[in-house]
């Protein structure tokens, strides 16, 4: 379908009684198409069949809908006519119903006695029924009466200059004349005028997944949905019609990755990688501990891709300190092997340089030449010499820039995929000719996120921790706990053991929400831990202030190093036992998590403890979920439908957060549906609009 014919695309002020105002108000709610309005999702429904509650029948805190006449009504001014309380009263023959307003006077002259007036609220009182700033709806008397009364009516989203009974009015007169033109997304899957699922363009006879032909999205067409959307006859259909449009949303997703993914496909060339074992062989023998079954099984696994002639794309995905460095080392050897050259990219300064000293450890033995590259390290004329071999580049995203230039670059490494956006992927591949790829991710993703947006990548996990590792116990704790917190702490440190002291903020702790900042703690952590040296680390230090910190701490030459969540990456030192995270509360679980990863790493038992200022009851029903595990997939699990998907997708720029219709928290089995729809596509046409 073409968009010049697609009356869709149209701005919402060719609709008739359109004026810029109303324009202008769209444009906030980000409506500027009919098809826009078309999907504006009401946000609650209201059922005004003859089943309606009374004004008699209202229960104290519970959100009801009645229906009555105003019988009296005025302001009341107070404190010298700076301020107001409008009123009304509404009788609907059960019951008399007070409706209060304060400091808006001129509601006056929207209300008049004898109005028929939808009330919408909960009840404050009972003596009298009151309600205090309830939202109303005038009936007016007209021919759109059968818009607004004796139906399941819905309730949008607005803002100011839109007013509800008008916007309803609109959406009602646009479904009437447009309706029947809402045309099917992905005409070549579903719909048409069977309404039944088509098979892909050139497949005569489609094997459906079990799921496929019960789930009862499918066989709704669009349109039909879109009409359910706003006007459905009965509740359920409102369900049923956003699992249609969320499908639709991910099928968009999907189609687009799978695009991708054949593209690459068919013109990429790239030059096999998988080695000899001339250096994997002594980095192993040297490296002081033998890979764990689960490493060994993802060595495999990306060997074969590094055999192939189309280039690798892989995700390795491993819980915090699961051992994906030393992979990452592995699968740089065979692309080293191969003679060509590898980059290495990674979110902060502080984890590229760790990475650059371990694998400067393990490689320059072997005669690999490794280079850092960094917002502050550039390149030395010395090190341009050597650019004729193959070599190892570790950085930042200072690699992503023009400055940064490779022969043979073979094998691209992401660390921390989560932090990058696709875009930063995609420039640093083009350094080669389509070199291979392996992102790295500790963030473990939720099966519904891990679909929609890794969809282009093969997925090779870790399945367990190396041994040997000392458990993690975690306490949840209130500020009142602190002075204990810090002699716990100092007791540890004088075993021998080092802590870091977490904090969300840098330089000004503030006031008004108690949250905390590492500078200003710094002075008073120094004496609290004395005779105990503690060190600074925030993203505001220099390079090689932050380099020094480190490596007092990792000499431990300092024993208790106060961050921010500059350290959530990587870090790796496994002598530090202790975590103290102040403003917990303030963290997501999964990110939580990442930081607690940098304990835990040695032989010892390390603690973890969560201080929050404030221990509401939902705080700690959130923090709770760390103290009972340590299992990153049901934290994740757990923060996706707590706060939702925003951190979990980071920079991941997927798509995904343009979803309209599709929850990442309950809609696994569409997510699913999605996949296997455009898996089945084959290299048909897609039917996507663009
Ligand atoms: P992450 O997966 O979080 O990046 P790292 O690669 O930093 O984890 O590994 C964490 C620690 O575990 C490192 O100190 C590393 O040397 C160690 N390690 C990795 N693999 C093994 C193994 N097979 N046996 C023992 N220790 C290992
Ligand atoms: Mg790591």
């Amino acid at each position: 379908m073409s968009d010049e014919f697609d009356p869709l695309v149209r701005p919402v002020a060719a609709l008739r009684g359109v004026g810029p105002r109303h324009v202008e108000c769209f444009a906030k709610l980000g409506i500027v198409t009919l098809e826009d309005l078309l999907l504006h999702q009401p946000r609650r429904y209201e059922d005004r069949r003859a089943t309606g509650c009374t004004i008699a029948q209202l229960k104290l805190n519970e959100p009801a809908t009645v229906l009555g006449k105003i019988v009296a009504q005025g302001v009341n001014y107070y404190a010298k006519r700076t301020k107001s309380v409008f009123e009304f009263i509404l009788d609907d023959g059960t019951a008399r119903l007070h409706c209060r307003w304060w400091n808006l006077p001129w509601l006056e002259d929207k209300f008049h006695v004898g109005d028929e007036v939808f009330v919408h609220g909960k009840l404050l009182s009972l003596k009298p029924r009151t309600m205090d700033h309830p939202e109303t709806e005038v009936v007016e008397a007209g021919e759109e009466a059968s818009v607004h009364l004796h139906r399941i009516v819905p309730v949008y989203p607005l803002t100011e200059g839109l007013s509800q009974r008008w916007l309803r009015g609109l959406l009602w007169r646009t479904l009437e004349e447009y309706g029947a033109q809402i045309p099917e997304r992905h005409p070549t899957f579903l719909g048409g005028s069977g309404l039944r699922l088509r098979a892909g363009a050139g497949a005569a006879v489609v094997a459906l997944a079990p799921n496929l032909d019960t789930n009862p999205a499918l066989s709704l067409p669009r349109a039909a949905a879109v009409r359910s959307l706003h006007f459905p006859a009965e509740l359920p259909e409102t369900e049923l019609a956003r699992q249609r449009l969320a499908l639709d949303e991910f099928l968009d997703l999907q189609l687009a990755v799978r695009a991708r993914r054949e593209k690459l496909l068919a013109n990429a060339r790239s030059q096999p990688c998988k080695g000899d074992n001339h250096l994997i062989r002594p980095f192993l023998a040297q490296l002081g501990f033998s890979l764990t079954d689960s490493q060994t099984t993802v060595l495999r696994e990306i060997r074969a891709d590094l055999a192939r002639g189309t280039p690798m794309r892989r995700l390795l995905q491993g819980d915090v300190g699961a051992g994906k460095t030393v992979v990452a080392a592995c699968t740089a050897l065979m692309a080293l092997e191969s003679d060509h050259s590898v980059a290495l990219m990674a979110p902060t300064e502080i984890l590229a340089e760790q990475h650059f000293r371990n694998f400067t450890r393990w490689l320059e033995p072997l005669g690999v030449n490794v280079e850092l590259r960094t917002g502050s390290r550039k390149p030395t004329a010395n090190s341009q010499l050597s650019t004729l071999n193959p070599q190892l580049f570790i950085g930042t995203h200072a690699l992503v820039e023009d400055a940064f230039t490779v022969e043979r670059l073979g094998l691209v490494i992401i660390d921390e995929q989560h932090k990058f956006g696709v875009a930063q992927r995609e420039r640093l591949l083009r350094k080669g000719h389509y070199p291979h790829l392996l992102v790295m991710t500790a963030t473990p993703i939720p099966r519904t996120l891990g679909l929609t947006i890794y969809g282009d990548l093969d997925v090779s996990v870790i399945a367990h921790l190396p041994p040997g590792r000392g458990a993690i116990k975690t306490f949840v704790r209130g500020p009142e706990k602190l002075p204990k917190v810090w002699a716990f702490v100092r007791e540890r440190l004088s075993e021998g053991r080092q802590a870091y002291v977490v904090y969300p903020r840098v330089e000004d702790t503030d006031l008004k929400t108690g949250t905390k900042a590492v500078m200003a703690e710094f002075e008073k952590l120094a004496k609290e831990l004395a005779p105990h040296r503690v060190a600074l680390l925030h993203g505001r230090l220099s390079a090689e202030e932050k380099e020094s910190a480190m490596a007092e701490f990792r000499a431990n030459r300092v024993q208790a190093l106060l961050a921010t969540s500059v350290i959530e990456v990587g870090v790796d030192v496994a002598n530090a036992t202790v975590m103290v995270i102040e403003n917990a509360e303030q963290f997501g679980l999964a990110q939580l998590h990442q930081l607690r990863g940098r304990i835990g790493r040695g032989a010892h038992d390390s603690w973890c403890v969560l201080v929050a200022a404030k221990l509401t009851d939902d705080a700690r029903a959130r923090l709770k979920v760390l103290e009972e595990t340590t299992d990153g997939f049901a934290i994740a699990e757990a923060d996706l439908r707590l706060r939702g998907p925003g951190e979990l997708l980071g920079q991941a720029q997927s798509g995904a957060q343009q979803f309209k219709f599709a929850d990442l928290t309950r809609d696994l089995e569409l997510a699913k549906l999605a996949r296997d729809l455009a898996q089945r596509a084959g290299g048909s046409p897609l039917g996507a609009r663009a």
